[in-house]
């Protein structure tokens, strides 16, 4: 996801406390959820442009991993219809099929079966038939759905966006963020001629019958739902390779296809980026699906192996700087920004959204990271402090757990600055970048807690970090330092500050330096640095003389 423009638009509407019982079904791992485990879906899904409506089927596999519960929760948000639901083994041709009974509660269907007869840690699947016209996206990628726009031709250009709102908008599916299909998804796209469908992973089918033309599209990793999507469109496509860390990686380009040059051009920076990211993140985390760039009619979304690129070939973010130092104009912000989710948000996911910070902070610290990359550590740290303008302190990062509450804007640049002082702190960029890599190589393919990621940089950085995250991650308020200079001391303290909470600082004052250890107490450091002090610029502190 990407963050608005400018502080005042927050997408991210606080939702303080006002929580319903939809939100705890979906946000939960309810009784409905809690004893199977998706392997594997297989979606079959056809347009009817016209009537804005699509239809379709999504075989969903899964083990049963704990004693199965009397119905199973699949999650199809109104006003789109589960028709049928049939219980099966985990293929279609051995073992019974058997259809099963389903009762709708707004947003979810309860699927009703005697699933007690199914066996501990076996393999089933449940094939479920749906229909529907699924919901207009208002203003996509942030308030998403489907988005039905003519390209600049006139021709239809149709795609989705759905993270936060849920995949379970247009597909029926266990919408749960800590549950990804280990063994990936098999996808067919049927839309009337001369479209095309795009979709994420690799094609391996093309047909054309009876005017329509059904694509299929495979992705052997682990994907997140809301990633899952498709592009429809008059797309021109070329294809190039990187040599990576992990060998040959291919990339995947599909513009508009009147933006073909354009795009060539534009898009060169894609393997500098890459390399940049492989350098500092560790290989790409999807070689067999390989990297795709395809051109949507909404600014970005990072689809895993098929990323949503609609920056109009613009530098920036829409042609403007949001560190407001111009180094973020120096490239592209949708290809850099949606990229980097490859790794995280893509290959490390938050098992619930409260922790999105882990998505959208350290992704929102690989802009800087590609940065320092092309235009040197200076200018990258420049880059990074000029992003905390946007912090708006109006809660804490991590959000409630529990009812699919994503939280505050401040998941992005706060979270950010946290990467940038824990840099900072560790004070050694081999072992900074090592941990980076780490936690890419730890929690491969992986769904995680902010409690797990924390405990990892303490682990790798061997900094003392308790104190630090609770601070940042889990009050809304950043510290406060409060100073005084009296009798040739400087004395300082924070005021607002969680128990055991300290920062290493540095105090300047004319020619005069003094390192200073800062926490909830009063200390003092003589000083003759004069009235005027500043403290290291590369802390989020807030300042009161
Ligand atoms: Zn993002």
């Amino acid at each position: 996801m990407i963050p608005v423009l400018m502080m005042s638009l927050c997408a991210l509407t606080v939702r303080a406390g006002q929580y319903t019982h939809a939100d705890t079904l979906r946000g939960s791992n309810g009784s409905g959820r809690n004893w199977w485990d998706v392997t594997r879906y297989q979606l079959d899904v056809k347009f009817d442009t016209a009537a804005q409506s699509i239809a379709g089927s999504n075989q969903i596999f899964f083990r049963v991993t704990a004693q199965p519960g009397d119905s199973m929760q699949i999650d199809l948000q109104q006003p789109m219809m589960l028709d049928s639901v049939y219980v099966m083994s985990s293929s279609r041709t051995s073992g019974g099929v058997r259809k099963a009974a389903i009762v709708q509660e707004g947003n979810v269907w309860w699927v009703k079966y005697p699933f007690n007869t199914l066996k501990q840690d076996s393999l089933y699947s449940l094939l479920a038939f749906y229909h529907g016209t699924p919901r207009k996206a208002v203003n996509p990628p942030w308030d998403g759905g489907f988005s039905w726009k003519t390209d600049s031709l006139g021709r239809q250009w149709i795609a989705v966006s759905c993270q936060g709102l849920g995949a379970s908008v247009w597909w029926p599916c266990k919408d749960a963020q800590w549950d990804e299909p280990e063994d990936g998804m098999i996808n067919s796209f049927t839309v009337p001629l001369p479209l095309t469908c795009i979709s994420n992973g690799r094609r391996v089918g093309n047909t054309q019958t009876d005017g329509n033309t059904t694509t299929t599209w495979v992705v052997r990793n682990p994907i997140n739902n809301y990633d899952v999507t498709f592009y429809i469109g008059h797309y021109a496509t070329w294809q190039d390779t990187l040599n990576g860390e992990k060998g040959v990686l291919d990339l995947d380009y599909a513009v508009l296809d009147y933006n073909r040059d354009k795009a060539k051009a534009h898009f060169g920076v894609v393997k500098t980026m890459l390399r940049a990211f492989e350098y500092w993140f560790g290989p790409y985390p999807f070689y067999e699906d390989g990297y795709k760039l395809v051109e949507s009619p909404y600014l970005g979304m990072e689809h895993q192996s098929g990323i949503a690129y609609g920056n109009k070939f613009r530098m920036g973010y829409k042609g403007t700087d949001r560190s407001m130092t111009s180094h973020g104009l120096k490239w592209d912000y949708i290809i850099i920004h949606e990229s980097g989710h490859e790794w995280f948000g893509n290959n490390v996911t938050a098992k619930d959204m409260a922790d999105n910070w882990i998505h959208e902070g350290i992704t929102c610290y690989s802009e800087v990271l590609f940065t320092e990359y092309t235009a040197g550590k200076e200018n990258a740290a420049a880059y990074s402090r000029g992003l905390w303008a946007h912090i708006r302190n109006d809660q804490p990062v991590v959000a409630p757990y529990g009812v699919n509450d994503e939280g505050t804007g401040d998941i992005y640049e706060k979270g950010e600055a946290v990467m940038h002082m824990i840099r900072v702190m560790t004070n050694n960029d081999d072992k900074f970048r090592k941990m980076l890599r780490g936690l890419g190589r730890e929690f491969y393919h992986k769904t995680v807690t902010t409690a797990e990621v924390e405990q990892y940089i303490a682990k790798t950085t061997g900094l003392e970090l308790g104190a630090f995250f609770n601070q940042y991650l889990r009050e809304k308020d950043v510290p406060e330092l409060e100073y005084y200079i009296k009798n040739k001391e400087l004395n300082f303290r924070f005021t607002n500050v969680v128990p055991g909470f300290s920062l290493p600082l540095t105090a300047t004052g004319g020619d005069k330096k003094a390192a200073v250890k800062v926490n909830g107490d009063w200390a003092k450091v003589a000083w003759d640095g004069g009235y005027d002090v500043n403290f290291s610029k590369d802390f989020l502190i807030k300042l009161k003389k």
